[in-house]
């Protein structure tokens, strides 16, 4: 093995997942971590579609990091709105008085890299994973800029990782379409529409019977400080022989109500793949994390998914390299043992019943009239993994 390449741990990406993994190990093993290695394909401040909704699982999870999110240009939102045709519930976090963060992700990744490096884990940039393959006891992982091995590699490396077809060769699925845009401001010119305050955030279900499984956002942002909104539609797709919608017409449809034309905005679109209990997370000598093995099915919600797999993976390969051990046959059951993979597999279940009935009438049913009952089965089941 030549030293220079040779390393005990590989990180591939530099998402929240990727830091996460790395400072959870460095808090656990700061001898392991000083012989890890992050690769990333961009540089940072790099481009990450994402509405920047940081709950406060995720934000209690950067708090166990010695994180604190306020350090990052952020809107906090009061409350959140949950509609049906305009009309619904508004919640917020009961126990911290707000509803969610919004940070920009380019400035979120850029702050968390940068607190990596200044704690010592090397990272380096620019070099894309292009295959990864395990021989011997080693793992070979080839970029544009030469051959790696590692004893164990993390899959970090988001929705459309290349890790992962080391570990789940056939794609299994699970895939929900997004599309999102940025905008400036401005008042709904429609009165039969919701007003939007500007530091609310609002998910509109409207879209159901039009065989969208999932929602419309309109979040409170920022962009350099100026006020901005961020809209964009979630299609799940949890039922995936379901016909599927037209997410540009109905984006565009809600955005009229609010003054947006087509020609006010840039669509831009990026996957999300969704937890699945019997997907496999890990191989021999390779773990997936964050996006790469599945988040959040119901909203979306991958950020503090990606933050808590650091906490899981940390603990796995601290474990295996204490035991000499790298079959990682355990990690799922870990990941499903952990409060986390709790909440992601009862998300998925939510998502499986929310979006399944599309009709009218039980939406209305939902959104109008059984208000405490969502309340609290997003509260006990969904949201608060940190706390359990
Ligand atoms: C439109 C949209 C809106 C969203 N809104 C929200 C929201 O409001 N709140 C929320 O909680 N979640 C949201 N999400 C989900 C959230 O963005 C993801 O779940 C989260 O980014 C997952 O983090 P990650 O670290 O696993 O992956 P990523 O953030 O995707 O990071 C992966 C990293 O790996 C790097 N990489 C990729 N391929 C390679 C390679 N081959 N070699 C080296 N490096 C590589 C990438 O450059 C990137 O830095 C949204 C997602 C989308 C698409």
């Amino acid at each position: 093995m030549n030293p220079e390449t040779d390393h005990a741990i590989i990180i591939v990406g530099s998402g929240p997942a990727g830091i996460a993994t790395g400072l959870h190990l460095l808090k656990r093993d700061p001898a392991l971590a000083q012989r890890t290695l992050i690769l990333e394909k961009a540089r940072h401040p790099r481009p990450k579609l994402c509405a920047g909704g940081l709950l406060p699982d995720a934000v209690t999870q950067l708090g166990r990091l010695g994180l604190d999110v306020t350090e990052v240009p952020h809107i906090k939102a009061p409350w959140a709105h949950f509609t049906f045709q305009g009309r619904g519930m508004q919640m917020t976090s009961g126990k911290y008085n707000y509803a969610f963060y919004v940070i920009r992700r380019h400035e979120f990744d850029a702050w968390l890299a940068t607190h990596a490096r200044e704690r010592g884990l090397t990272l380096q940039e620019e070099t894309a994973v292009q295959a990864v393959r395990r021989e011997g006891d080693r793992v070979f992982v080839e970029t544009n800029r030469g051959s790696y091995t590692a004893r164990a590699v993390v899959g970090a490396d988001g929705a459309n990782s290349v890790v992962r077809r080391a570990v789940q060769p056939r794609s299994t699925g699970n895939v929900a379409r997004l599309l999102e845009v940025l905008v400036e401001p401005r008042d709904s010119n429609d009165p039969a529409a919701l007003p939007h305050a500007p530091d609310e955030a609002y998910f509109e279900f409207g879209c159901l019977p039009d065989n969208i499984q999932g929602y419309i956002w309109d979040f409170p942002t920022q962009e350099g400080g100026a006020p901005r909104r961020c809209w964009g539609v979630y299609d799940s797709r949890v039922d995936s022989k379901g016909a599927r919608g037209d997410l540009p017409g109905a984006l565009s449809q809600f955005m009229a109500a609010y003054g947006y034309g087509p020609q006010d905005y840039t669509l831009q679109a990026h996957p999300i793949r969704w937890f699945d209990t019997r997907a496999t997370l890990s191989t021999p000598g390779i773990l997936l994390v964050g996006d790469a093995a599945g988040v959040d099915a119901s909203f979306g919600e991958g950020l503090s998914p990606a933050l808590g797999y650091g906490e899981i993976a940390a603990e796995a390969l601290a474990e295996a390299f204490a035991r000499g051990d790298f079959s990682f046959g355990d990690y799922r059951e870990r990941v499903l043992a952990h409060p986390l993979g709790k909440a992601l597999r009862a998300r998925t279940l939510a998502a499986r019943a929310l979006f399944g009935m599309r009709s009218p009438a039980f939406q209305r049913l939902l959104w109008w009239r059984l208000q405490g009952l969502l309340k609290w089965t997003i509260n006990h089941f969904l949201l608060n993994w940190t706390e359990r």
